[in-house]
């Protein structure tokens, strides 16, 4: 007897709370064609309903009864879209991050290619004429619609029809066996065709054939020259060419002369010439860096590393070389950078070196874009990636190398769900397949520095820049004084006059400011009150190209008031400054320097942000403001003044990180300094000047700081000392939202005394509304764990039961439960 095999598959049904593998039969005729990694079609719940599932494990054995069990309806895929490694990797993302299944895999499936099973009617081929008198009106309008189209879509025919209890008709209709339902795979995204023109004709024929075209058909003649060099041409390419309609091309199609046909073309997102970017010969330190790590990999020493090299210091090119080598053995690469740092720049730099051979990947393609280079990367067409975050899932199948470049970027953290560290990731991947794994940045985060020191990664030093020019100069300007001498201005005396100096010397200069809009909050000077979102808990952001109010969490606009809403007082202030004030005062102080701002305000659309780039490559602009988006990777040699207007805006902020997020902006920022021949300046304003980040970044001291800062972080306990799991409960409903957060927290507390040894002071934090408390209408409280490595797994274990028992619980209803282990952000 046949001995049934099974598989065990994700479902994509977002109905259910149902987090788990469902098991499925494998019917004998399509044994040979399902594998681990295809999608496939199942029947799905009572009414059978066809869902797409991932095929994750595929058995012999079952241990429990195989009666109610259902046959898989079909194989969607002709190869694996997923590897086994990258099947495993999402086993493992889904306990590390306590995800479900289908989060995970969705996240590492291409976007675009998720498959929709959509219901179609159509007419039985049995159906007769002869039955329309048996039918009532409804039904004749049903069956008229569908004789039109032979078939169509439920839905369409539902819409479209305004039919009372349509589906009672339809099922009638269906009952006597004249019409039936089908199920049509909708693969969302498609290949892209393009229309081609293919010659049919003897090259060497050309002559006669145009003798034998009527003499006045001009058109038809020149399609038939342009086509005696090609063989194939786009049809479009070659309408433009001659001038010709689509008429000339389909009567010489009807002669015989040229076939049209639909060929599948790829989807190009660079469109422009990249000019090569040459191979140069490596600094000492460079040298060192990269013989260190092709050694250690090839004698299988170690695999990762971490390289901290100062800004300037030329990490690209040995990374560049890396990949060389890796190409040398046949073994692809990926390279992640944070989404904004994917600027032409950093592009031009991989795909000058390497040209074809590389793949983008980031959020500004469109569907279709994205789909093509996975496609690229899937068929072996490409042997390098560049890409955000998710490009930590290409899907390559002989990876050699893993480079994560700023690696402290937030953006490697995802804030959803699963809410996945791209570097931890990239860690267990390179585990699973054998690759190395390299990181590197100016200012590493401190907890990749301190596992660096602990031997986690062997690290590596480049402490001079490539081109041996000087760390830019920091000068630190007390606002205070400024105050004090009667300087009311945004602008310290001292960076009014360097700003001035800079244009009189045609040199650029950028200007640093992490808020974007123009006012940060508006404000009663009477009675206080500050113009809140009504969504969420946070003050909100004054527009002024808009004149408008804005939330930056949810986007909410209003109208700015022009009298108290509380006291009706007509004294409402703009206070606080973010990147529009900036230009205008700059505008104003100095009327004929080319100024330009990049924040995501004036980005958004496709291709500003190149454009502004590119303007302040070729000298188009004197003064560049921005955000933290001008902080990264540009490499302009022309700047030699960089303005921060206000260093304490980052170190405020109410979360653990904040004097390591300060160090890092001022050290990047300064980094765009002075990269040419002239020594770069750095012009530092703010009311805290003695506050350790500071005082360490102007002496480009990161080793200091890092002193420092890991100190406090043992004192408080805090990562890398700890683990930190953050839960964070929401609801609209906010008395529910505090007895929930209550009876979560009593629970939770519970379970972790019966199964931790000892239960420190601190292990459990909470229920305390969350630092913003309320975003998009919902209000949130939060609970944190901060627990020691050996019990991450015990306490991970805990918190997923709690959570799928609570969600069975009345009182857990509409409350929505959030977990992120070792958050990036606690606000
Ligand atoms: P980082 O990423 O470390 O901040 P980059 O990779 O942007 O530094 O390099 C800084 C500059 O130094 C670039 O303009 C680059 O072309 C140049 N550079 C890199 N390596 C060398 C080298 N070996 N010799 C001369 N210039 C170099
Ligand atoms: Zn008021
Ligand atoms: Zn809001």
């Amino acid at each position: 007897m046949h001995k049934n095999k099974y598989a065990l598959i994700v479902v994509d049904n977002a109905s259910t709370n149902t987090d788990k593998l469902f098991t499925y039969i494998i019917p004998e005729e399509i044994i040979n064609y399902i594998e681990v990694g295809k999608r496939v079609l199942v029947p799905f719940g009572k009414s059978n309903r066809l869902l797409e599932g991932l095929v994750i494990e595929i058995v012999d054995d079952i241990n429990f009864s195989s009666n109610k069990l259902k046959p898989i309806k079909k194989v969607i895929d002709d190869t694996p879209i997923l590897s086994k490694k990258l099947i495993e990797l999402g086993l493992w993302m889904k306990d590390k991050y306590l995800a479900q299944y289908i989060e995970v895999f969705k996240t590492i499936m291409p976007t675009g290619i998720s498959n929709k099973v959509i219901k179609y009617i159509r007419i039985t081929e049995g159906y007769n004429r002869a039955y329309e008198d048996r039918l009532d009106e409804k039904q004749k309008k049903i069956i008229e619609y569908l004789l039109e189209l032979k078939e169509c879509e439920l839905n369409r025919l539902k819409t479209d029809l305004c039919i009372k209890n349509i589906n009672l008709h339809i099922k009638d209709l269906e009952d006597r066996g004249l019409v039936e339902l089908f199920d049509k795979i909708d693969t969302g995204i498609g290949k892209k065709y393009e229309k081609f023109v293919k010659r049919l004709f003897d090259k060497d024929k050309t002559t006669e054939i145009i003798d034998s075209l009527k003499k006045n058909a001009n058109k038809q003649i020149e399609v038939i020259r342009t086509l005696s060099d090609v063989e194939y041409i786009k049809l479009k390419e070659l309408m433009m060419k001659t001038d010709c309609g689509y008429s000339t091309v389909k009567s010489l199609h009807s002669k015989g002369l040229i076939e049209i046909l639909d060929i599948n073309v790829n989807r190009n997102p660079i469109k422009r010439y990249i000019p090569p970017y040459k191979r140069v010969s490596l600094t000492e330190h460079q040298k060192l860096c990269l013989d260190t790590i092709i050694n250690d990999i090839y004698k299988n020493n170690k695999n990762k590393f971490l390289i901290h090299g100062v800004t300037g210091s030329g990490k690209t090119e040995v990374y560049l070389q890396l990949i060389d080598k890796m190409l040398k053995q046949n073994k692809d690469s990926i390279v992640l950078v944070p989404e904004i740092s994917l600027t032409p720049q950093t592009v031009e730099r991989f795909m000058g070196r390497f040209g074809d051979n590389v793949a983008i990947l980031h959020s500004r393609l469109s569907i279709g874009e994205r789909y093509d280079e996975w496609r690229k990367i899937k068929e072996g067409k490409v042997k390098i990636v560049v890409g955000a975050r998710s490009a930590v899932f290409a899907p390559f199948n002989n990876l050699g190398l893993i480079i994560i470049d700023e690696e402290h970027e937030n953006s490697y953290k995802s804030s959803m769900n699963p809410k996945y560290n791209a570097i931890e990731v990239a860690e267990k991947r390179c585990d699973l397949e054998n690759a190395a794994l390299v990181l590197g940045s100016a200012t590493p985060s401190i907890e990749t520095y301190y596992r660096a020191k602990n031997g986690d990664f062997k690290l590596l030093e480049m402490p001079i820049r490539a081109n041996k020019a000087k760390m830019p100069s920091i000068e630190i300007v007390d606002m205070k004084e400024e105050l004090e001498k009667g300087n009311k201005s945004i602008f310290s005396e001292s960076l009014f006059k360097a700003i001035k100096d800079n244009l009189h010397n045609k040199k650029q200069t950028i200007l640093f400011l992490n808020r974007r809009g123009f006012s940060t909050f508006i404000s009663c000077r009477k009675c206080g009150y500050v113009v809140k979102c009504s969504e969420c808990d946070i003050s909100m952001t004054y527009h002024l190209d808009s004149n408008i109010l804005k939330c930056h969490y949810c986007g909410l606009s209003v109208k700015p008031p022009t009298t108290c809403p509380e006291c009706g007082s007509r004294y409402i202030k703009y206070f606080g400054i973010g990147t529009q004030k900036v230009e205008e005062y700059i505008k104003k102080l100095f009327p004929s320097a080319k100024v330009a701002r990049m924040d995501v305000d004036n980005t958004t659309k496709k291709g500003s942000h190149e454009r502004i780039l590119s303007d302040m490559k070729n000298g188009k602009i004197d003064i560049l403001i921005g955000t933290q988006m001008i902080s990264k990777g540009l490499d302009f040699p022309n700047v030699t003044l960089v303005g921060i207007i206000a260093a304490d805006m980052s170190l405020n902020l109410p979360d653990f990180r904040a004097s390591e997020r300060t160090f890092q902006l001022i050290t990047q920022v300064s980094g765009r300094a002075g990269r040419g021949d002239v020594e770069g300046r750095v012009i530092l304003q703010t009311y805290e000047p003695e506050h350790y980040s500071i005082l360490t970044s102007k002496e480009h001291d990161y080793k200091k700081f890092y002193d420092m800062e890991i100190k406090i972080r043992k004192e408080f306990n805090y990562p890398p000392y700890t683990n930190i799991i953050n839960i964070v409960l929401g609801s609209k409903d906010e008395i529910k939202l505090n007895e929930a957060s209550k009876e979560f927290y009593f629970c939770l507390v519970n379970r972790l005394e019966k199964n931790l040894n000892v239960i420190r002071n601190d292990l459990i934090l909470g229920p305390n509304p969350a630092p913003i408390y309320k975003i998009r209408n919902s209000y949130r409280q939060q609970i944190m764990i901060k627990c020691i490595e050996k019990e991450v797994e015990i306490v991970k274990k805990i918190l997923g039961d709690l959570v799928i028992d609570k969600k069975n619980d009345k009182m857990f209803k509409d409350i929505k439960i959030s977990i992120d282990i070792n958050p990036i952000s606690i606000i």
